[in-house]
């Protein structure tokens, strides 16, 4: 690996790791139901935590999606995290996004100057190469964990449940990852 200054390559997932999708859907719904109070994300079924319900879904997708995504702000600190590290690692985002919201998403990474390496749209993380993987949803670390890679968890409210490794910042994963590839 480092011992031919062959970057080690890791994965990173956007969405609840980088970009603050939540807080991008409660700023417009906030703005659309000023009067509506929204409860505490603490699951990815957020049909519990608005006040419209189930409608939140098209709400989501086909209303306010590219707005939603292309203002959302990012983790505090994430992109700073990224950029500390780059010189070490091949940083490849890894990301789920419906086809629609293929364009927003570039260009976020693009209006946020992430310093990244390769960028993947795709719902199987685990199918991609990497030594690594970074994610707020415990479906994709268990399935990448599977192959025997080391998945570890941004902590957020829904994620509570994941037993494995779990990191509260970007730059805590390139630490953990470091010590792994050095021990
Ligand atoms: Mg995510």
């Amino acid at each position: 690996m480092d011992s031919e200054n062959r970057k080690t390559r890791v994965l990173l997932d956007l969405d609840g790791v980088i970009r603050d999708f939540v807080k991008s859907v409660k700023k417009v719904y906030k703005r659309e139901y000023p009067d509506h109070a929204i409860k505490e994300v603490v699951s990815r079924e957020l049909h519990n935590y608005f006040p419209i319900g189930e409608r939140i879904n098209e709400f989501i997708k086909d209303k306010f999606g590219e707005e939603i995504l292309l203002n959302a702000p990012e983790y505090p600190g994430a992109i700073d995290g990224l950029r500390k590290w780059e010189d070490k690692f091949e940083i490849v985002i890894v990301t789920a996004q419906p086809d629609d919201w293929r364009y927003s998403t570039y260009s976020w990474i693009g209006n946020h100057y992430l310093p990244v390496n390769e960028v993947k749209i795709i719902y199987e993380k685990h199918t991609v190469d990497g030594f690594a993987l970074l994610d707020d949803f415990p479906d994709n670390l268990e399935l990448f964990a599977k192959t025997g890679r080391l998945a570890v968890c941004m902590d957020r409210p829904w994620n509570q449940d994941w037993k494995g490794e779990r990191v509260k910042t970007v730059d805590e994963f390139f630490e953990l990852v470091h010590k792994r590839i050095h021990s």
